[in-house]
């Protein structure tokens, strides 16, 4: 099959779910873009009706049509919702793919996928560069005038970045970190790219924690980008590339499991990964060995009150769309939460509605993210907690971004660090092995 002619297919595979919909509006009353935008053409009942107008012939690709299916967060709360079951999201994604590839994907876009995230090495200078630059620029704090330069490349000047690590997790690893005592498995990590240049102390953590408990973890040097960006923006054959790439490098490995800490990562590894690989035994072995980080210590580690040190930290909880709706894993992060010694656990309110960050769309779409997080502020500030903890790393950001915003004290962070943190704490004190 060519191009055009699998284009076509997911067309019609879109476009087939319209016949699904009862028109009966539910999606209306949970989607977080029709929340702010009040519009039919960006709620889940309107792109199935451009899904199927498109196949039909009788709409074109406007400017108009691409807006709408733009401002999607992939979100999975219309499906979650929906009395009929359309998956509205895989919709979106199947009309994306059709477009790009019959009307080609834009060169800057093309520069970042096809280059920039394929080959890594830009990234991983650009990412040292701009946490050089942040810490020569006083961490580019909200009055800095250095901010006046974002817009040149389409960032709001009020946007709120974490810093950006000197060192990648990539290149701070060697390829296989022992076990501490007899290993019990062998473990691979995907890093992800926020781990791997941003939120290093995360993987730090993962590391930490899982060779303390026995497992030796083994971080393939050649992985890349797990592909949701590329396909979530509409390349079906450049992300094709970054899953087939990553599914044979971990096959190699030879390993028991492979865990995330990314839940947009989790999720492609596990499940989106259909999309793009053939259903082989050898897959499916493959997605049966991916776990959450939550998930993965739920499963195989007790976390017994002797090995770690009490927090004394009130924290609530955030599920990410991508970790929540998308893997079903809501259970195991409050779990670990809640065996953390001296954690005061607070669940806030909607705790599963999504925060606005939705990859790129929080850069791209900034005004809108700021909006749909209204509620998630409202909600964090309500629990009255110190900090936030999730399982996301954009979540992470966003979420933490629209804090400052508010002027709000609270900090967001990830479960795994702080259950890192907690066991750091005990060795510093009491070394127990
Ligand atoms: S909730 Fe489902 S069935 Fe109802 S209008 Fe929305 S997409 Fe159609
Ligand atoms: S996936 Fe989320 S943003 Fe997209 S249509 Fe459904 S509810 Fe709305």
């Amino acid at each position: 099959m060519n191009a055009h002619e699998q284009a076509r297919e997911h067309l019609l595979i879109a476009a087939k779910e319209f016949d699904r919909c009862i028109k009966c509006g539910k999606c209306r009353s949970v989607c977080p873009v029709f929340r702010v935008m009040a519009n039919e053409l960006f709620v889940a009942r309107g792109k199935l009706k451009i899904a199927q107008m498109v196949a039909d012939g009788t709409l074109p690709i406007t400017k108009r049509v691409r807006e709408a299916l733009d401002e999607c967060l992939i979100c999975k709360t219309c499906t979650a919702n929906c009395p009929s079951g359309v998956r509205t999201e895989e919709v979106v994604l199947r009309l994306r793919w059709y477009i790009t590839t019959m009307k080609g994907l834009h060169f800057v876009k093309a520069i970042i996928f096809r280059f920039i995230l394929w080959q890594r090495w830009p990234l991983t200078i650009g990412a040292k560069c701009i946490g050089l630059a942040q810490r020569i620029f006083f961490g580019i704090g909200p009055k800095n005038p250095v901010r006046l330069l974002f817009p040149l490349f389409g960032i709001s000047h009020r946007r709120n970045f974490p810093k950006f690590a000197l060192r990648s997790t990539l290149g701070k690893y060697p390829e296989v970190v022992p076990a501490v005592g007899k290993p019990k498995m062998r473990v691979g990590y995907f890093v992800g790219c926020a781990a791997n240049f941003i939120y290093t102390k995360t993987a730090d953590a993962v590391i930490d924690v899982l060779t303390h408990y026995g497992y030796e973890v083994v971080i393939p040097k050649a992985q890349k980008c797990n592909g949701t960006p590329v396909f979530a923006n509409g390349d079906y054959d450049g992300a094709k590339k970054f899953m087939e790439h990553n599914f044979a490098l971990f096959d190699r490995y030879k390993l028991d499991a492979i865990v995330v800490a990314c839940s947009s990562c989790g999720l492609s590894l596990k499940k989106e990964i259909a999309h793009f690989i053939p259903d082989t035994a050898q897959r499916r072995e493959f997605t049966g060995k991916v776990y959450d980080i939550h998930e993965f210590i739920e499963k195989h580690i007790t976390l017994a009150p002797k090995d770690l040190a009490p927090l004394n930290k009130s924290v609530t909880y955030h599920d990410p769309c991508h970790l929540g709706r998308g893997q079903g894993v809501t259970k195991e992060p409050r779990a670990i939460l809640k065996k953390i010694p001296g954690v005061n656990f607070v669940e806030m309110k909607n705790p599963d509605v999504c925060c606005g960050g939705a990859g790129s769309y929080s850069v791209t779409h900034y005004t809108n993210s700021v909006a749909i997080n209204r509620q998630k502020t409202t909600d964090i500030k309500n629990a009255d907690t110190e900090l936030v903890a999730t399982g996301c790393p954009i979540c992470v950001m966003h979420m933490q971004d629209n804090l400052i915003q508010n002027n709000l004290p609270q900090q967001t962070t990830f479960v795994i660090e702080l259950l890192a943190e907690s066991l750091r704490k005990k060795r510093e004190t009491e070394p127990v092995r």
